[in-house]
């Protein structure tokens, strides 16, 4: 992997078959599959001072392996994706658990069989469970808002217990909404689960950390001859895109751009900004060897933060007498503040926002989105990873 900072005075875009706007898992799975497919050559552009975008990791001051931009665990249903990326990494067998503090008791999340009998208590918690598993079946995912729907008295015991003691203050927290308002669709992602499975991800067959970290994964997915990564570049002093064209420098680019980053800063926000949420990390080293049971533990009945993950627990290394904690303090991001826009929110009004910028790049043939910033989704990594699978597939084609 060739990679520099800046641009440099000898920079020609002309020179490269295609520009990449972001260095994280959008871009960077586009480069290496139009390098190795296409033979073509193509420059990433990054305007961090690092490549990986948000699943960085790196050793802090003590040694210990952090996720710079918060807790990244891999999983994935997606056999197609999971192939791609184990080509760049070995994966740890590691399986996410949260649990939820829950008035001082700390339950399993998504709340399960166990949850329920410390919740209710060891006999009415397997009389409700039972009745869970009558209504839904054993092993099965129920949205809160599902099971929310349920007349049964039971039910709406269960239901009203694990939405106000789970998702309405941590909801409220993350998205200054309650579950009520939001897309139903994210709070389905974490659901009840009728069974015993603690993990956070029950049923994703792929799941753990890369050996050596999510930084190194990237280093050998960048590592071919026909990349060159262009880090602390911002692509809009040079990128421009005008109804069908993109000028880079003032002239019109005939290569292919894959652009990652937010529509809406494209032009200069001028139809308005498209609203994120964004987070204030907070990292401590203690020293301890150890400052929790689980990766992480959500904070579902108090505290400000959302969260708190301890890497150690994620990554497995092992460094006796210290370990770094990160809690996550959610708020509305601003434009233009230098905060970093990590969750769409997905409301109709910001999705037609959405839509009238991607309108306006429609006619420029040669200037394609893809990623959570982008395409202005709540992926997780493999859906970032299926989405730039699915582009270069078309690209390649096209090329072929
Ligand atoms: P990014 O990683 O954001 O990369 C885009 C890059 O483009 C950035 O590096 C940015 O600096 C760069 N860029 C933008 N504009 C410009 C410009 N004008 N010029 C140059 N560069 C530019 N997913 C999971 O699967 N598991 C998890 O556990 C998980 N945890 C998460 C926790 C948090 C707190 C967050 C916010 C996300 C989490 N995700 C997780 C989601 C995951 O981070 C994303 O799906 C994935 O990293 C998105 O990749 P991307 O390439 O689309 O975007
Ligand atoms: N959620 C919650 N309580 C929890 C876990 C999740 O209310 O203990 C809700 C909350 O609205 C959150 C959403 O479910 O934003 C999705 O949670 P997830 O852990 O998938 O969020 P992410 O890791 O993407 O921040």
């Amino acid at each position: 992997m060739n990679i520099q900072s800046g641009l440099g005075a000898g920079f020609n875009a002309e020179s490269y078959d295609a520009l990449v706007v972001g260095c994280g898992y959008a871009g960077s799975v586009c480069a290496r599959r139009l390098a190795e497919a296409c033979g073509m050559k193509v420059a990433i552009l990054e305007r961090r001072d690092h490549i990986a975008g948000n699943a960085y990791d790196y050793e802090d001051e003590a040694g210990i392996l952090i996720h710079k931009y918060g807790p990244h665990i891999y999983h994935t249903t997606n056999e197609r994706v999971n192939q791609f990326l184990s080509r760049f990494t070995e994966w740890t067998d590691y399986q996410h658990k949260v649990l939820a503090n829950i008035h001082g008791t700390l339950m399993p999340v998504p709340f399960n069989h166990t949850s329920l009998k410390l919740a209710f208590g060891e006999e009415k918690g397997e009389r409700l469970y039972q009745k869970l598993v009558a209504t839904f079946g054993e092993n099965k995912k129920v949205p809160i808002m599902e099971l929310r729907e349920k007349n049964d008295p039971e039910l709406v015991e269960v239901a009203d217990y694990v939405f106000e003691n789970v998702f309405l203050h941590y909801t409220m927290k993350q998205w200054g909404q309650t579950p009520d308002q939001i897309d139903p669709s994210i709070t389905g992602r974490v659901p009840v689960f009728v069974g015993d499975d603690d993990r956070y991800f029950p049923g994703a067959p792929f799941q753990g950390m890369p050996g050596e970290g999510y930084t190194k994964l990237f280093e050998h997915m960048l590592d071919h001859d026909l990349i060159n990564v262009f880090v602390d570049v911002d692509a809009r002093d040079i990128l421009k895109v005008t109804s069908g064209a993109v000028l880079v420098n003032g002239k019109p680019y005939s290569g292919e751009v894959i652009y990652t980053g937010p529509l809406d800063e494209l032009f200069g926000l001028d139809l308005g900004a498209l609203p994120y949420r964004t987070l204030d990390m907070v990292f401590e080293t203690l020293d301890v060897d150890k400052f929790q049971p689980v990766g992480t533990v959500n904070y579902t009945t108090s505290e400000d933060f959302t969260r708190i993950t301890e890497f150690k627990n994620m990554t497995g290394q092992v460094v006796p007498g210290k370990t770094t904690i990160m809690k996550e303090y959610s708020k509305a991001y601003t434009p233009g503040s230098g905060e970093t826009p990590y969750y769409a929110i997905l409301e109709d009004e910001n999705t037609e926002l959405y839509k009238k910028y991607r309108e306006r790049v429609s006619g420029a043939l040669n200037f394609h989105c893809v990623g959570r910033l982008a395409e202005y989704r709540y992926y997780d990594m493999d859906g970032v990873v299926a989405s730039a699978l699915d582009l270069s597939d078309e690209l390649i084609a096209q090329r072929n």
